[in-house]
């Protein structure tokens, strides 16, 4: 860690030396005189309001989301950007939402003439269905790994079984062998969704590890089971975003529930978490029928994603788009008989949002070359609806939008010392972040946490899957301080206060840090929509590969 961290520093003090990051729009006193307007007791007051007990967590259609998404707008307004959705500042995002009837929810286990159900709640838990009042499916379980399937890995958890017409069991997450973005993208539940009904599965049984295990216990997390209803973006056909009418049944459980299914099996559950934790392939049918049954209520919302633009100065540059996104939504209120149960989102991420808008409040001042839309993002906790809505549905021409540069998130628990772009190694926007993180004396670090797959939890993902690359910046976990553990409070934050009531102004928030993110982070945007050239994914890159639109298209 040490010397890897050593030479960071010194590659990224010679990049200081290298590049004098200065948009050909402006001169240097203007964007110097631009990057000074951010202030540090602005940030605050931003973050203070959004994660007031008054907004209620701001969750996606509630009136305290509508609150903030006004408040934003009306900081655009007082900054000089300019309106950018269908309906002023808004470009609403029709929502379903489905819940599940708890007292519906069945599990039972079929096996040798035998039933045994298991318990809502203590055992299992169960998704509710986008679209159909009630499923119920009966199927054969097999165990499939990790669910993935990479050829270009010589990696497949579905050689020699047949999951056609079955239910597959299967933990989050990817073999550790796939190394980085890859692995994140093999990990996300779509693709692997994508993967088991191509092949004809189902329905699904979500496996906990002992490192989920240890990150929040099931005793802990089965508390907030069942406790709010989960959201789809509606086109205009009425159809919910990211539904699969192929799945008749989707259940998770416990590593004691795991422990009666797998039961009589070939494989016992120990060995399948042993398999999966060493990467290797251990797939096999169980020799046991599943029912899994439910009733879902459905109701329809409207939430509506904030954008605002700073129209860019060259006549030839002016029609393409740098977006800068944050999410603006968080969990709100979920009652768990605590005494607080206002989620406030502090970090999560009314930071974010803080850092976007006085960047925004940077380039309505000095515009770029190029355009920039600054879009405040709904429903990211709801599965990044309202960056997948927009993406699919821009408002401007989906060609004409350039790159991504997405918060969510930042940690300011320590005097940060550097700087995180994750999915930066995958295109020509890498060399942008570091020199803004150098121009701010910011370490430039790889991803410290490969294995929570970041690159497709957040909201810069939606853009990547349209073709569009993207980063999503976070503080590192350096502290400037030596005598801090910079990666034990990261560490300690997601395990007891990340999705808890006490992510809230009670955190310790380092503002001078946050800071010099905020000046960073615009650096990057000035740096992208000042360059002649467009920002390209490298060659045979991963995700240019697969997502990159044809030119012209
Ligand atoms: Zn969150």
């Amino acid at each position: 860690m040490t010397i890897f961290y050593r030479t960071a520093l010194a590659l990224s003090l010679l990049s200081v030396v290298a590049c004098t990051p200065t948009p050909e729009h402006s001169t240097v006193d203007e964007t110097a005189a631009a990057l000074d307007l951010i202030t540090l007791e602005v940030l605050e007051a931003h973050v203070r309001y959004l994660a007031d007990d008054a907004r209620e967590g701001r969750e996606a259609g509630e009136p305290g989301y509508d609150d903030a998404a006004n408040y934003v707008a009306e900081q655009f307004a007082a900054m000089g950007v300019v309106p950018a959705g269908s309906d002023g500042w808004y470009k609403p995002v029709e929502l379903r939402s489905y819940m599940i009837d708890g007292e519906s929810a069945t599990f039972i286990l079929h096996r040798d003439g035998q039933d045994t159900a298991l318990t809502y709640r203590d055992d299992f838990s169960m998704s509710a269905d986008a679209v159909r009042e009630s499923t119920t499916v009966r199927a054969e379980v097999v165990y499939v790994g990790h669910g993935v399937h990479a050829p270009t890995h010589g990696y497949s958890d579905y050689e020699g079984v047949d999951v056609s017409g079955k239910i597959v069991a299967l933990f989050r997450g990817a073999p550790e062998q796939i190394e980085g973005s890859e692995r994140a993208y093999y990990a996300s539940s779509r693709v692997k969704t994508e993967e088991a009904i191509s092949r004809g599965a189902i329905g699904f049984i979500s496996l906990r590890s002992r490192k989920a295990e240890e990150r929040r216990s099931w005793e802990d997390a089965k508390k907030s089971i069942g406790k709010k209803a989960r959201m789809a973006w509606v086109n205009d056909e009425g159809q919910p975003s990211g539904y699969f009418s192929e799945v008749q049944g989707s259940a998770s459980i416990s590593i004691a529930a795991a422990e009666t299914v797998f039961g009589l099996s070939p494989i016992s559950f120990e060995q399948a978490l042993d398999a999966a934790e060493a990467g290797e392939v251990a797939s096999a049918a169980l020799g046991v029928d599943v029912t899994l049954a439910q009733r879902s209520t459905h109701s329809s919302s409207s939430s509506p994603n904030v954008i605002g633009m700073v129209r860019g100065t060259d006549p030839d540059l002016a029609d393409e788009y740098v977006v800068y996104t944050a999410h603006l939504d968080h969990l709100g209120v979920i009652d768990v008989d605590e005494e607080d149960s206002i989620h406030n989102g502090a970090y999560d991420n009314a930071m974010g949002v803080a850092l976007m808008l006085e960047t925004a409040r940077a380039f309505a001042a000095a515009p770029a070359r190029r355009s920039v839309l600054f879009i405040a993002l709904t429903a990211e906790e709801k599965g990044l609806l309202g960056s997948d809505y927009f993406a699919n549905n821009p408002t401007v021409p989906a060609a004409s939008i350039v790159a991504n540069i997405n918060l969510d998130m930042p940690l300011f628990l320590y005097p940060v010392a550097d700087l995180v772009a994750f999915g930066s190694q995958h295109s020509s926007l890498h060399g942008p972040v570091e020199a803004a993180a150098a121009a701010e004396g910011f370490i430039f670090s790889p991803d410290p946490i490969p294995e929570e797959n970041i690159f497709v939890r957040s909201d810069q993902f939606s853009f990547v899957r349209q073709g569009v690359p993207a980063v999503f910046l976070i503080p590192g976990f350096t502290s400037a301080d030596e005598s801090i553990d910079g990666e034990k409070l990261f560490r300690d934050h997601l395990k007891n206060h990340y999705h808890e009531p006490s992510d809230d102004m009670s955190r310790p928030i380092y503002w001078e840090s946050a800071l010099r993110f905020a000046r960073a982070h615009t650096r990057i945007g000035y740096e992208i929509a000042g360059d002649a050239k467009r920002p390209v994914w490298n060659e045979g890159d991963f995700f240019g590969e697969k997502y990159a639109r044809p030119a012209g298209d």
